[in-house]
């Protein structure tokens, strides 16, 4: 009888160190075929502005040099493909750290509403040069304190506000926009009268590498990673990331945070914890 017990224990313990490994070889495979598409994407995102640079320098080596227009021309174009690259691979960075769980926020209080005031600033520019107004609406208080990562919710606003005048009509406009929610939370929205995207892909917007638009000959540079940089740190702040959008018409991008309270009004021992 004993036996037969052991047997069965044995039994039972091959069965599921078979499953384990089992488990453990799927796991490895999904790693390697998430890991052979990585790459692929990433040498298809690298391709298009390395063969651009390399384009400029040969032909300014063919001859274009001699005239000094062509010559600073091309050169300003071959050092446009070359920022573009670092912007890649700046990115590229970015969601390898996030993906890995590798991003540690430093949490700090600031005012959310002068961070909306610095983007607008930064980006009025820019959206001016496509004849683009930026407007922004924020509620009557002056400052509204939220504790999160100051750098990395700057480089989500300016992403989101970046595609609002990257997919905007020339003479649109985009807002960005505060709104007081219920329980302590605000919501940030960035909404524009832009080009607006199917209703089939928007799932897929926040997936690394997606772009609506593939065909390589878009004017508008990017690596289809942005989205997904923003909805990692939305998520990595607890906070919610949202998008409306209808086909021609425009899009809202908005996500939430939690409120602090003004640095003035925390206690000595609030700040230290005491
Ligand atoms: P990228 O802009 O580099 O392509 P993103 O991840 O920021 O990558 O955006 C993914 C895709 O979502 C874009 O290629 C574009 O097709 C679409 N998209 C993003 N923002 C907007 C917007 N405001 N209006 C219309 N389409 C947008």
């Amino acid at each position: 009888n004993q036996i037969t017990t052991d047997m069965a224990t044995l039994t039972r313990e091959v069965e599921k160190f078979a499953e384990d490994k089992k488990l453990e070889i799927e796991t490895l495979k999904i790693r390697e075929t998430y890991r052979k598409e990585f790459m692929g994407n990433v040498s298809h995102e690298l391709k298009t502005p390395l063969f651009t640079v390399q384009g400029y320098i040969l032909t300014l080596l063919d001859g274009a040099m001699k005239d000094k227009t062509v010559r600073k021309k091309y050169l300003q174009r071959a050092g446009k493909g070359v920022e573009r690259l670092i912007y890649i691979v700046k990115d590229l960075d970015m969601i390898t750290k996030l993906e890995a769980g590798d991003l540690h926020l430093h949490l700090e209080n600031f005012n959310i509403v002068e961070m909306v005031q610095n983007a607008f600033d930064l980006l009025e520019m820019k959206a001016a040069k496509k004849n683009i107004t930026l407007t922004f609406d924020i509620p009557y208080e002056e400052a509204i304190w939220v504790y999160a990562d100051r750098e990395r919710i700057q480089q989500v606003l300016s992403n989101l506000v970046v595609n609002s005048i990257k997919y905007g009509k020339k003479g649109g406009t985009t807002e960005i926009s505060i709104e007081n929610l219920i329980k302590n939370k605000v919501i940030v929205r960035v909404t524009d009268n832009g080009e607006g995207i199917e209703k089939a892909n928007i799932p897929r917007l926040f997936e690394r590498f997606y772009r609506v638009d593939k065909s390589g000959s878009r004017k508008e540079g990017g690596s289809g990673l942005g989205l997904s940089i923003v909805k990692h740190i939305i998520e990595a702040h607890n906070e919610k990331i949202y998008v409306e959008s209808v086909f021609g018409v425009g899009s809202e991008f908005s996500f939430t945070m939690e409120k602090s309270k003004s640095p003035s009004k925390i206690t000595t021992s609030e700040k230290t914890g005491n």
